[in-house]
C-alpha cells in the first residue's frame, strides 16, 4: 500500500492548543507533543488511527501520517483533543508540526485505520523495519501486542535505518525516548523485549551483516510476519542487500513472495 492512495476527501481544520516539546532542551533530538482540537460533527477519532498531514516546501508536496496517541473530548462541546507525538527530522512536515503555536490552524487528513494487524497467533515471529521512518509507525502495532495481555512468545525484532531499513535493532533503552516517545510505547515495547525475544541483540559489534542473516533466517519460518515502512527506494535497497544474504536475488524474491502469498508481508510506502 502506497501512502498516496489514501483517501485525501475527509479533511478537518485542527486548532493547536498545546505544543510542547517532551525531550529535554539539551537533547539532540527533538520530540513534541501537540493537541490538536477539532469541533463540530465529522469523523470519530479513536488511538491507534494515524492524521494524514500536507505541507508543500520548494514547490513539492509532502504528506505523511503521525498516530493519535490520546483522543480526549472537550466538555460543554469543545469538541475533541488529540494529541500526537512527532520528533523533528529536518522533513517538510515534522519541520512543520513541531513549528505550530497554539492558536495556529492545521488541516488534516483521515483519521485513517491503521493498516498492520497484529497476527493471532502469540507464537509468530513480528519483524518490524522502519526504512526512513524511525520506529514511529509500529507504535500502534506494539500497544495491540501489550494490550492483548499476552505474554508474545515468538521473536519480535524492530529494526530500522535510513538505507535498508536493517542498520539498526531496536533494543528500547529507557534514554530513547526519540524513538518510543512516550511512557505508555516504552512499556509496551519492553514488554516484548524478552530475553527470549531478542537473544544476542546486544552483541558488542553488531550491525548490518548481522541483521541481513537473521532477517534471512526469520523469512524462512513460515511463522513470521514482516511489516515495512519505507520509500519504493528503501525497499530496492533492501531487496539488493537481502538478495546478497540470501544467496542470491532468486532465492530473496521466491521467499518474500511466499510471505506475500500467505499475506504474512505488510508494507506501507510513501515518497
Ligand atoms: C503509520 C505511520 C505512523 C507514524 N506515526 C508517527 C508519529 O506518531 N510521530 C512521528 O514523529 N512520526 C510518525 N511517522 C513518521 C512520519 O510519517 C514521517 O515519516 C516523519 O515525520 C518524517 O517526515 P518529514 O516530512 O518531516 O521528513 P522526510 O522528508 O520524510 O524525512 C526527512 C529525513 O528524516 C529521516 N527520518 C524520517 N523519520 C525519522 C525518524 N523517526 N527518525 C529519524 N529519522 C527519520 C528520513 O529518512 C529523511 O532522511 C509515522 C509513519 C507512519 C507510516
Amino acid at each position: 500500500m502506497h501512502l498516496s492512495k489514501l483517501d485525501r476527501s475527509r479533511a478537518a481544520t485542527a486548532l493547536v492548543a498545546r505544543n510542547a516539546r517532551v525531550t529535554a532542551a539539551s537533547d539532540p533530538v527533538e520530540v513534541r507533543r501537540l493537541v490538536l482540537n477539532i469541533t463540530g460533527p465529522g469523523e470519530r477519532h479513536y488511538e491507534g488511527q494515524a492524521l494524514g498531514i500536507a505541507v508543500a516546501r520548494d514547490g513539492r508536496e509532502t504528506f505523511r501520517l503521525y498516530t493519535i496517541a490520546e483522543v480526549t473530548p472537550v466538555p460543554g462541546d469543545g469538541g475533541i483533543d488529540l494529541a500526537l507525538y512527532v520528533r523533528r527530522c529536518g522533513g517538510p512536515v515534522s519541520d512543520y508540526l513541531c513549528d505550530r503555536a497554539p492558536g495556529d490552524v492545521v488541516t488534516v487528513h483521515g483519521p485513517y485505520d491503521y493498516r498492520f494487524r497484529l497476527p493471532m497467533d502469540r507464537r509468530s515471529n513480528l519483524v518490524m523495519i522502519g526504512a526512513g521512518s524511525g520506529v514511529a509507525p509500529f507504535r500502534a502495532l506494539v500497544h495491540k501486542a501489550y494490550e492483548s495481555r499476552v505474554d508474545w512468545k515468538g521473536k519480535v525484532r524492530i529494526y530500522y535505518g535510513p538505507t535498508t531499513g536493517v542498520e539498526t535493532i531496536y533494543n528500547n533503552e529507557p534514554g530513547d525516548i526519540g524513538q518510543y516517545f512516550d511512557r505508555r510505547t516504552f512499556r509496551a515495547m519492553d514488554a516484548l523485549k524478552t530475553r527470549r525475544s531478542i537473544p544476542g541483540s546486544h552483541e558488542p559489534g553488531r550491525g548490518l551483516a548481522e541483521n541481513l542473516a537473521e532477517l534471512w533466517d526469520l523469512v524462512l519460518d513460515p511463522d513470521t510476519y514482516v511489516y515495512l515502512v519505507g520509500t519504493p527506494a528503501h525497499v530496492a535497497a533492501l531487496d539488493t542487500a537481502m538478495a546478497g544474504a540470501a544467496g542470491g536475488e532468486d532465492a530473496w524474491t521466491r521467499a518474500k513472495d511466499a510471505l506475500a502469498r500467505r499475506n504474512h508481508w505488510a508494507e506501507l510506502l510513501f515518497d
